[in-house]
């Protein structure tokens, strides 16, 4: 028996139209109907609204890629939590690695964010992963846990018992170059271990997905490692087909 369900969450970053999106959109819900794992996209803002009217109903959660750590205010450009809420979000990504190298986000800016999206009823995924100079220089370990560990300084276990943790590579995300089963696992494993240490209840039970040119001719033998729960899908979350085959491996 399987302590935790498999959980696929796509990624479109910033990819869409109105128009592709609706029918991208129908042939998830249609095709998700019935799949054992847990499945989520995350669109841009814009789309939100869409997604709603795509999914409401469905077994398709829908979600952000991104939340603001502030609940309101002068902040321009920013999007509160409780925005996402007014929009049926269950989920915002916090700390992808492309706001972490893109715009400047720290590990104390991503654990607020969690935070922040918490505080809303929204579930956070906490994006954590090492750049390949990191993985070289034998340092993996360190840096997922230096991540992890600002945001459980801040959300704290029960914090995290209510968020799903992302392993995602740099080196792996949108490269065609995944980490081998055996490599995911491993960093899934410390992951683990380190909330453990905290919480052995919700080292058990807490969600952790693998991210970084997943597809699906290799969601099957990620997904059967025993720490890896699921997937956060980027460039094959634009194709139904595709996405829809990782998550069936769910
Ligand atoms: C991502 O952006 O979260 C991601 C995993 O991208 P890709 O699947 O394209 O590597």
């Amino acid at each position: 028996m399987t302590l935790r369900t498999k959980f696929v969450a796509g990624n479109w970053k910033m990819h869409g139209s109105l128009a592709s999106n609706q029918s991208l959109l129908e042939a998830v819900r249609v095709g998700a109907a019935g799949l054992g794992a847990q499945v989520a996209v995350c669109v841009p803002f814009p789309y939100l609204a869409q997604a709603r009217a795509a999914l409401a109903g469905s077994n398709v959660a829908w979600g952000s890629q991104d939340v603001s750590a502030q609940s309101q205010g002068a902040f321009t450009g920013e999007v509160a939590a409780s925005m996402l809420c007014d929009f049926g979000c269950s989920y915002a990504i916090v700390g992808h690695s492309e706001r972490r190298s893109l715009h400047g986000e720290v590990d104390a800016t991503v654990a607020a964010k969690a935070a922040a999206a918490l505080a809303a009823g929204l579930t956070p995924i906490v994006c954590v992963g090492e750049t390949l100079a990191e993985r070289e220089a034998g340092v993996t370990d360190a840096v997922v846990i230096r991540q992890l560990d600002a945001v459980v300084a801040c959300i704290g276990t029960a914090g995290l018992a209510r968020s799903v943790v992302a392993y995602e590579p740099v080196w792996a995300i949108g490269t065609g170059r995944t980490a081998s089963p055996q490599q995911a696992q491993d960093v899934h494993a410390v992951i683990r271990g380190r909330i453990a240490q905290s919480d052995a209840a919700v080292a058990v039970k807490v969600q952790i997905l693998y991210g970084g040119s997943v597809k699906a001719a290799n969601a099957k033998e990620l997904f059967s490692m025993p720490d890896i729960d699921g997937g956060l899908i980027g460039g094959a979350a634009l194709v139904a087909k595709e996405f829809l085959a990782i998550c069936a491996a769910g």
